[in-house]
């Protein structure tokens, strides 16, 4: 056994030492008078215990006590000349693990309280190896052996405080894989564990020392980079880190190509706090995932305007739901003789500050916010009503007029579209025939076997189906043959071009015509003029829509386009069609 005595008096270490001469094991002693001498031997040696004199000349008793701590390898035991039970106390809490009068040593006692301080010190070891091993996994993620998000956050907010008072630039990457679902979905739980895995060690070797990875939950991961001098340097590391996912994972027998979408956000930018930066970071992650995956997105000042933004026009929006500051104006389709043979109902917005909106100013948010759909219904309803109030003057007229309403694809993923239709055909009681309800082909895509489902049930009940926009998606023949449709609306893009791109005019042509065979009704938007509308009845289109007849109008509007006989005629001098 080898023990180390510290003790300033002479006469006092030679006491000691001689009872522990008595003592039938061997033990090596070695003396220190002061508590620098005992701590330098300390450094320099391993003891199996220490002796320590409580009362030394170059410093208080404790204070050693707790330095020989931080060197936490031995046991303690205070010697003292005089006997106080406080002191006593106070030196066991000070970690000391036993206390012992000078006066009092003799061989048995001595040896007998040393070998008690090393089995208490080393139970005390073992517990905070435990406590120890506890902490470790609290603060790590057991699946790919990275630190975790409560360490994450704790790490983030002692870092950007020590960040603060030294002026140091930090900046925080959130990265959420883009494709990690369908990997899950496919291949399973376990394949989507290896990913994992394998992911996480490509970003730790890309990750630069002294930056922290994690894994926040998920597939969503988050380093902390410290010492960026430029944005550059940012750039730099978020570029790498893209590359080294870039190369495909083989996970069972199947080759997996992996991007990520990476949110950047830099202390000096949002100032904000632990929360603030990572809120700030989430902000980029998710535009850099609105704006098409796969790629790097930075928080910045304007992007932050452009979210209060959002939020106040959603804000906004709530309000103009509950007190439906809504108004719909209609856009005529005309056949070829001129008529107006049905008008597309068109939402606006009469915002009570910023005058009348357009639905491009806020039809993206209302669909996001799911207010869509209560939006959707009440122009369904409301558009209803409008046309059946014409009921009687467009009988007196001999006039056939049917109405077109947008669907979102957000109300086509909710069970209550039917009833909503119902219920507008039956408090209106417009004709189902009457009503065309117009939606995207990549509203059909989302979900295809749900939408195939809801418009067999609306076709069912004699409501049109009809395609917008159509050759700006996949422009899919499938769809039209799969899905119960019956009109098709050709986009705008391709009628504006079709006097001037051969390609365009062929589209045009090659479309119209086999819908015609399918026994289909195509309708052309945006016809801005006369050349324009030629071309596209000469392709073969039964209906138009566009400025060159009428743009979307109030109902009071388009009450007079309908039944003064005047205004008729102008509509027939704006359209001089060539049969
Ligand atoms: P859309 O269904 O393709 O509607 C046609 C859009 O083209 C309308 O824009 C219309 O004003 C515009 N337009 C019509 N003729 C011409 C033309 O000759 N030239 C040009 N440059 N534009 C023309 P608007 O009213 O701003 O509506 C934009 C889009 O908003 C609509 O596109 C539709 O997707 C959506 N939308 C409008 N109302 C509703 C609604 O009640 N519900 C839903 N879900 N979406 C709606
Ligand atoms: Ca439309
Ligand atoms: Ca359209």
């Amino acid at each position: 056994m080898k023990l180390l005595l510290i003790d300033d008096d002479q006469l006092d270490r030679m006491a000691a030492i001689r009872v522990l001469r008595q003592s039938a094991q061997p033990i090596t002693v070695v003396e220190a008078a002061t508590a620098e001498e005992g701590i330098q031997q300390l450094e320099d040696h391993h003891f199996d215990a220490i002796l320590l004199d409580y009362r030394l000349p170059d410093t208080d008793g404790l204070d050693v006590l707790r330095l020989l701590r931080i060197n936490r390898g031995t046991s303690i035991i205070m010697l003292s000349g005089c006997e106080d039970e406080e002191l006593a106390a106070r030196c066991i809490e000070a970690g000391a693990q036993d206390f012992l009068l000078k006066q009092e040593l003799n061989s048995r006692h001595l040896l007998r309280s040393i070998a008690h301080a090393r089995q208490r010190h080393g139970l005390e070891m073992e517990l905070r190896k435990s406590h120890e091993k506890l902490r470790e996994l609290a603060q790590q993620d057991q699946l790919t052996g990275l630190h975790n998000r409560y360490y994450f956050e704790k790490q983030l907010r002692e870092t950007i405080s020590r960040a603060y008072l030294c002026s140091e630039e930090l900046a925080l990457l959130l990265l959420d894989l883009d494709n990690f679902k369908v990997v899950n979905d496919t291949l399973g739980h376990d394949a989507g564990d290896q990913l994992l895995r394998i992911v996480s060690s490509r970003l730790a070797s890309v990750v630069r020392e002294g930056d922290l990875l994690c894994r926040l939950g998920g597939d969503e991961f988050a380093i902390l980079a410290h010492h960026i001098d430029e944005d550059e340097d940012i750039n730099h590391l978020a570029h790498r880190l893209m590359e080294v996912l870039s190369d495909p994972i083989e996970l069972r027998g199947s080759e997996i190509h992996v991007t990520t979408s990476i949110g950047v956000a830099s202390l000096s930018v949002c100032s904000e706090g632990t929360e603030g930066l990572m809120k700030c970071a989430d902000i980029a992650m998710y535009r850099a995932k609105d704006t098409g995956r796969n790629q790097i997105h930075h928080y910045t000042s304007m992007l932050h305007r452009d979210i209060q933004q959002r939020v106040q026009v959603e804000r906004d929006l709530r309000k103009a739901v509950e007190e439906q500051q809504f108004v719909i104006h209609y856009q005529p389709q005309v056949t070829v003789s001129g008529m107006i043979v049905s008008v597309e109902a068109l939402v606006r917005w009469q915002h009570p500050q910023r005058g009348l909106l357009y639905p491009g100013d806020f039809i993206g948010i209302a669909e996001d916010s799911g207010l869509i759909e209560p939006i959707g219904r009440w122009v369904l309803q409301n558009a209803c009503q409008q046309l059946a109030s014409w009921k009687h003057r467009l009988t007196a007229s001999g006039q056939q007029l049917s109405l077109a309403v947008n669907l979102s694809s957000v109300q086509l993923r909710k069970d209550n579209l039917l009833p909503a239709v119902n219920e507008a055909l039956a408090t209106s009681g417009l004709a189902p025939e009457n009503l065309e309800l117009e939606l995207t082909e990549n509203m059909l895509i989302e979900e295809p076997e749900k939408a195939a489902v809801v418009l067999e049930q609306l076709a069912g009940r004699g409501v049109t189906i009809s395609v917008d926009d159509f050759g700006t998606g996949y422009s899919s023949l499938s769809h039209l043959r799969v899905f119960p449709i019956s009109t098709l609306k050709i986009d705008r893009s391709f009628v504006q071009e079709i006097e001037h791109r051969e390609q365009d005019a062929r589209f045009f042509k090659a479309v119209t015509s086999l819908a015609k065979t399918m026994e289909l009704t195509v309708v052309a938007e945006g016809v801005e003029t006369t050349s324009q509308a030629k071309l596209c009845l000469q392709a073969g289109c039964d209906r138009l829509q566009g400025y060159l007849f009428s743009k979307p109008v109030p109902p009071a509007r388009l009450e007079m386009l309908l039944f003064s006989e005047e205004e008729a005629d102008s509509m027939f001098e704006l359209a001089p069609l060539p049969c």
